[in-house]
């Protein structure tokens, strides 16, 4: 025979509804603080003649009248509520009453006192006889028109009315009702205030009964709920039995079945349901063959962990998860799936402004709150929604730091040894070394700001962490290098700035990373310090000349971005040519004159003057400009040999006052000419002041040769050094000319 495993489906609305289980834990804290004093109650709190008796053994007394009851006890007012006159009348009596009036009917009785204070004819839709109805009523002046179906609508005939509905009255009635009392020319104002505990067990009954083999319905036959519930499911299900008490099991009934559903009334305790479903577990079905299988009892011990877990409460600082069942403005009521529901202040909730707790719970809604308390005083339990945020806050924390992601926080005050920054609504301390990656003194300046940072140390128990700004830019400077050290190339050309200066060259900044700018590589003369070519700031392209990435040193050229003087020496220089250069070094069997950085050539010192020269320093000075002509360029050798004399007039025999120095005269002529004259006479300026070269120079100041800044023989430039003086000057004057080349090397 096939075994399969007996199934039990429970409703998923069954047993107390909010109003009887605060009805009852309301009764209970009553005559556990009684005291001395004298607990009433008029009639029985709810329809379950086993919960009644038990309150009885524990001391409530049930009367029929107020006039049973001693002045001074205490009157429990039962979930239907009562009358306005019955309050009043306890007052009288002396009688404290104790309102466990469901909070969805207090609620029906308030809308019906104001309607009726405001002149309307109030309509309650309902069951006249019904204790709720009847205390509806009492609450505006006993004078409203009870409506229990359409055809006692019709016969209304009062013009401006005020409808409610009792709480268990189905929908659909209502709709019905309203729709016939809605009448042209008639004021109608409709509330609906059903409640959908008993639609929503209706509802459950009816969907399990029709996948049940068997229903079984809990709860006491004088339970109106309960009995319509028994009638919706043996509607469904024909194998449906009322289950008073446990003796009502039908076990042989239950035997053929596969799936057995479950459903209980409002006011049916938890313990008896449990009660019945442990009892199932002697159900012997004939598919099992007598025996129970794993997956069957795995299914009733998950039941009954199931029922376990709604008779356990949660405990202080248990977060818990539960279903909003009652929201008014100054708290939320949740269902916790345990014997007591739990209470959210309003100040216990964190609200944007100007949002209500109506605007931010509805019913029905699934909310997280932490247990503040078990018992508020009220039988509730107490809960937070704030410290479950705060909680979350703290998970955030928590996570950045276990993930080392970073958190926004904004710096508030500034402390002893740092700051104190806010994330959300939890507090750390920035200390000062950890607030930047340069040196901060006064940490005021941060104040106000929203810093991005790490989590470094937390003690969520002391409520204490650290966090550190400087950790993020570190990290953010350790990207954007890796990220430059990645995208760079020996041979790429990029735009760097200037930082410093050193003897051998410049630091220049590349985006993050400095590479260093030899001299060497800064021009292709001959420089004595970089900032002769450079300025502090300035921004340049550099080449990247080698990159060591284990050391993180770049080697950057900047004299790369011009072509090598002797590579393009054609294009620029012929020989017969007359340039105009700079003397830069001058030595006894010569003078280097350069053209332009990185290209010297020699002057021999035949060459200087038609005259003969024995020392060239009584001719020429270091950074005198000279004319000279170009005699040879050997491109082999690196070679230009130049002439001054040749620049000059063959009479002249003096000074080698150049053509050069003769010029500058003729532009400061020019300059002189333009400023202090109309432009047409300019040129006869310049006519008598560009007289002969040989009158023009006797009349000047004699060149006079300066050593103060002699070229060490080290500093011989290239071409100097590789210029063979055999090549160049005399026999007798070759020998000295080798010692300076050797000097250079
Ligand atoms: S059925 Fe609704 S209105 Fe009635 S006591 Fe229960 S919760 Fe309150």
């Amino acid at each position: 025979m096939t075994t399969r495993p007996l199934q039990i489906r429970l409703a998923a609305h069954a047993g107390y509804c909010f109003g009887v289980k605060r009805t009852l834990e309301m009764t209970e804290n009553t005559l556990r603080d009684a005291g001395a004093r004298k607990v009433y109650a008029c009639g029985p709190l709810i329809h379950n003649a086993s919960v009644m008796r038990d309150l009885a053994r524990r001391g409530l007394r049930f009367i029929e009248s107020q006039d049973e009851a001693e002045r001074g006890g205490l009157l429990v007012i039962r979930s239907h509520g009562e009358t306005e006159a019955f309050h009043l009348e306890a007052a009288a009596k002396g009688l404290a009453i104790v309102d466990a009036t469901c909070p969805f009917v207090k609620r029906i009785h308030g809308l019906v006192r104001a309607a009726h204070a405001r002149g309307n004819t109030v309509v309650i839709i309902g069951d006249a006889r019904h204790p709720e109805v009847i205390g509806i009523n009492g609450w505006c002046g006993g004078e409203a028109l009870i409506v229990k179906n359409a055809e006692e609508a019709d016969r209304v005939r009062a013009d401006k009315l005020f409808a409610v509905a009792q709480t268990t009255t189905v929908l659909s009635d209502f709709e019905t009702i309203a729709a016939r009392l809605a009448r042209p020319g008639r004021t109608l104002k409709l509330r609906n205030t059903i409640c959908d505990a008993t639609s929503k067990r209706q509802e459950s009954c009816r969907e399990i009964a029709e996948e049940a083999d068997a229903m079984l319905v809990i709860g006491d036959r004088n339970s109106a709920n309960t009995r319509k519930l028994f009638e919706i499911a043996k509607r469904t299900c024909k194998n449906s039995h009322f289950i008073e008490n446990i003796n009502d099991l039908p076990l042989k009934a239950l035997r053929k079945c596969n799936t057995i559903g479950v459903a209980a009334g409002a006011s049916t305790p938890e313990r008896m349901i449990k009660e019945v479903i442990a009892n199932m577990t002697t159900v012997n079905t004939e598919n099992t063959e007598n025996t129970m299988d794993e997956t069957t009892e795995k299914t009733m011990a998950d039941y009954m962990a199931e029922i376990e877990k709604s008779l356990r409460l949660p405990r202080t600082g248990e977060i818990v998860t539960g279903i909003v069942i009652q929201v008014s403005n100054r708290d939320v009521i949740i269902n916790l799936g345990c014997k007591k529901d739990g209470v959210i202040p309003k100040d216990e909730i964190a609200l944007e402004p100007e949002q209500t707790l109506l605007d931010a719970f509805k019913e029905g809604d699934e909310v997280q709150a932490k247990v503040l308390k078990t018992d508020d005083g009220d039988g509730n339990i107490l809960l937070s929604k704030k410290k479950v945020v705060i909680n979350e806050h703290w998970e955030d924390i928590n996570r950045a730091l276990e993930d080392k992601s970073t958190l926004d926080v904004k710096v508030i005050k500034e402390v002893n040894g740092g700051v104190i920054a806010v994330f959300k609504e939890i507090y750390g301390f920035i200390p000062l070394s950890q607030l930047s990656d340069r040196f901060v003194e006064k940490a005021d300046e941060f104040i106000g700001r929203v810093l991005t940072v790490r989590v470094t140390r937390l003690d969520q128990r002391k409520n204490k962490v650290v966090f550190s700004h400087k950790a993020v830019l570190a990290e953010a400077r350790q990207k954007r290098l890796q990220a430059i050290w990645d995208s760079i190339n020996v041979g790429d050309v990029i735009e760097g700035t200037v930082m410093r200066f050193t003897d051998y060259g410049a630091f220049v900044d590349i985006g993050g990373i400095d590479g260093l700018l030899h001299i060497s590589e800064i021009s292709w003369g001959k420089l004595k310090h970089p900032q002769e070519v450079l300025k502090i700031g300035q921004k340049i392209p550099v080449k990247i000349l080698s990159i060591v990435r284990e050391k993180e040193k770049i080697s950057l050229g900047y004299k790369q971005n011009c072509p090598e003087p002797w590579s393009v020496i054609d294009e620029k220089y012929y020989v017969g040519q007359i340039i105009h250069g700079k003397a830069v070094q001058i030595k006894d069997y010569g003078v280097f004159v350069e053209l332009e950085p990185g290209l010297d050539g020699l002057v021999h010192i035949s060459e200087i003057a038609f005259k003969r020269v024995n020392n060239i320093s009584d001719e020429l000075s270091v950074g005198q400009n000279v004319a000279a002509k170009i005699l040879e360029i050997d491109k082999n050798r690196k070679r230009i040999s130049l002439s001054i004399k040749e620049t000059l007039d063959k009479s002249f025999d003096g000074d080698a006052r150049t053509a050069v120095e003769e010029e500058e005269d003729v532009d400061a002529a020019f300059a002189f000419a333009e400023d202090a004259a109309p432009a047409e006479t300019a040129a006869d300026i310049v006519a008598e002041e560009t007289a002969p070269a040989e009158e023009a120079s006797a009349e000047e100041t004699p060149v006079e040769a300066s050593f103060a800044e002699e070229v060490p023989a080290e500093d011989i430039g290239e071409a100097s050094e590789d210029i063979a003086a055999e090549d160049l000057a005399p026999a007798e004057e070759a020998e000295e000319a080798d010692s300076a080349a050797r000097d250079g090397e």
